[in-house]
Formats: C-alpha cells, structure tokens, sequence
C-alpha cells in the first residue's frame, strides 16, 4: 500500500530539482534571520522606554514626598514614555497583523476617500490643500488608502514648521493613479531616501530635534502600498520638503 516514489526522467532533472530545493532553503533562512533581527530591534525598542519608566517611578517612590517638584517632572516624562510605549506596541500589533491581511482590490475613489480625510485632519491646526481631480479612481482598498494617506500626513505634519503647507494631489496618468503628499520641512538626504521604509530606521536630524517618533510608519506604508500592488518613491520638495508619491493602479 505505499505509493511509488516519483521517478525522475533525467540525471539534470534531479540536478535542477536540487538547485530550486536549496534556492528556497536559502530564502527561508534569509526570510528567518529578517525575522529574528525584527523581534530583536523590537525588544531593544521597547526596552528604552521601560528602563525610563521604572527610573522614574524608583526616583518618585524614594523622593516624591520631600520633594515635590520632582513629582510633576517625573509624572510628565512617566506620560511621555508611557505613550512612547504604547505607539510602539500599537505599530508593531499593525506590522504584524498586515503580515497576514489579505485586501480586496476593487474600484476605490480616491478622491473623495483623501478629500474626507482631509476634511476631518484636525492635527495641530494645519490646513492641508487638495489639489486634484475628482472622481479618480483606483484599483485599491479603501481602508489601505486611508491609513497610508494618514500616515503620511503625519510625517509632513511633524517633519515641517508648523505653518507651512502640506499638499495631497490626486491625478490620473493612462493606467495609473497618482498620490501625492508633499511639505516645505526638513527633507531626507538622498542616501536615506531608501533606508527610511525599513523598520526602526530614523534619520539623525529626526532623532536629534526630539521629534517623537517610532520609525515604523512608513514601514507600515509600504506593506499596504505593497499590499495594493502599487509603488512608492521619495522625491524632493525644492527647495525644501520632501514629495512622498504613490502610484496606483487605475480602475476603468
Ligand atoms: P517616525 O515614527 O520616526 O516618523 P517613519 O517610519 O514614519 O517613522 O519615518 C522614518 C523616518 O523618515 C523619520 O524618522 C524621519 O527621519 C524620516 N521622514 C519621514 N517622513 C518625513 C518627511 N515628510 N520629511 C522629512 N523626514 C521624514
């Protein structure tokens, strides 16, 4: 009652079998080690923000009561951190759970879903311009758009003085679908163009003005714009600012 094993038809069928046997082990041991060092940036993550917390609850519990300027010092950094905290367990929850979403790609009009995330961006009191044609429609999840429209609202938003514009263009190009978000901030150096979609990764002038941040954003955009079969590029803004494109496909 045992089934033949299946005989090969030639010495280079075997050959070949070889070869793409060991090309998917070698994938699953790179995809492996990705995995290991996430789990490891991420506790190394997460540690920062604990070690702070348990220092300032040690300093409250052993000189709050003689000392009470140090108990609103403490409660404010103990309010920072703790949020600190829970943006980075809610972004990594996000990473994972996209790692197993599976979107369904129907007719989105992108217009409207960005004109009613505009309407209702109320973050530190920017206006944000529309600029686009209405009724553009793209091959997409609308619930995708939305949180990669937001995000990089967010981003514009925190790497920009506060009054200085932020745009969101929506256009149509033959089969494609255009996103465009772009602000008058900081910028990103040519050579951080690439590394600021990997996880974790923020750049020096990020980390140094103290903008709050977990550097998993555009980690989590660029699974959902892969999500959507799109694309994502950095340009710049000149002279200042940066220019985040997105491109779709467009619905017919
Ligand atoms: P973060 O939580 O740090 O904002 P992101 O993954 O969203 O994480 O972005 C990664 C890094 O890319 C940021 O830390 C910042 O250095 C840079 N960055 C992202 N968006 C912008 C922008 N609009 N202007 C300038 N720098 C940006």
């Amino acid at each position: 009652d045992q089934t033949p094993l299946p005989v090969p038809n030639s010495p280079t069928e075997v050959k070949q079998l070889g070869d793409e046997f060991n090309q998917l082990l070698l994938k699953l041991n790179r995809q492996m080690q990705r995995e290991q060092q996430f789990v490891s940036d991420a506790s190394h993550e997460l540690r920062t923000p604990l070690t702070a917390i348990r220092g300032y609850v040690s300093l409250l519990k052993n000189h709050g009561q003689d000392h009470p300027e140090v108990i609103a010092e403490s409660l404010n950094f103990l309010d920072d951190e703790s949020l600190r905290l829970q943006k980075l367990v809610e972004a990594l929850l996000t990473i994972t759970r996209n790692e197993k979403l599976e979107v369904n790609l129907v007719p989105v009009d992108v217009s409207s879903v960005i004109q009613e995330i505009i309407d209702g961006y109320h973050v530190d009191k920017r206006t944000i311009a529309f600029r686009g044609d209405p009724k553009v429609t793209a091959v997409a999840d609308a619930n995708s758009v939305k949180q990669i429209v937001l995000a990089l609202l967010d981003n514009a938003q925190k790497y920009s003085p506060a009054d200085s514009p932020i745009t969101v263009e929506v256009k149509r190009s033959n089969d494609q679908v255009f996103i465009r978000v772009t602000d008058e901030g900081i910028g990103i150096p040519d050579a951080q163009k690439k590394r600021v979609f990997d996880r974790f990764y923020r750049v020096d002038a990020a980390r140094s003005s103290k903008i709050p941040g977990t550097g998993l954003g555009l980690a989590i955009v660029s699974q959902l714009v892969a999500l959507n079969k799109g694309k994502i590029a950095i340009t710049d803004n000149v002279p200042h600012g940066s220019i985040f494109t997105i491109a779709l496909k467009a619905a017919f």
